[in-house]
């Protein structure tokens, strides 16, 4: 029996799953691999997978791979933010949620502060 060179497996006990791919949309550049700074994401050993995620707890979610990443706005990778971090907001007068980071924000507030 031959074994594999390196064997590395995604740490399976963590709920944690800082960065989504998009199978169809990534090419496994590699691109995010070689700029994240945590070093949590390791190439696909199939040519073209999207990058395996080794150490998911290691993120500190600075977003540096999906910027780099030259397929971002087809959805090849993007940020899956822990609920405690997903901040949103409500407009009382409208009922109206909104999130930080969405694609069409609403004008800004130019109402002074309540004293
Ligand atoms: S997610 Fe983007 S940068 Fe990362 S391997 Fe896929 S295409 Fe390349």
């Amino acid at each position: 029996m031959t074994r594999p060179e390196a064997l590395a497996l995604p740490n399976l006990v963590t709920p944690n799953r800082p960065v989504v791919f998009d199978e169809n949309a990534c090419t496994g550049c590699n691109r995010c691999v070689q700029v994240c700074m945590n070093d949590i994401l390791i190439p696909n050993p199939q040519k073209g997978g999207p990058p395996i995620v080794l150490y998911p707890d290691e993120c500190y979610y600075g977003g540096v791979c999906v910027m780099e990443c030259p397929h971002r706005d087809e959805g090849a990778i993007r940020l899956n933010w822990p609920l405690m971090q997903r901040m949103r907001w409500k407009r009382k007068e409208t009922g109206e949620h909104y999130r930080v980071g969405m694609p069409d924000p609403p004008p800004p507030n130019t109402k002074p502060p309540v004293t």
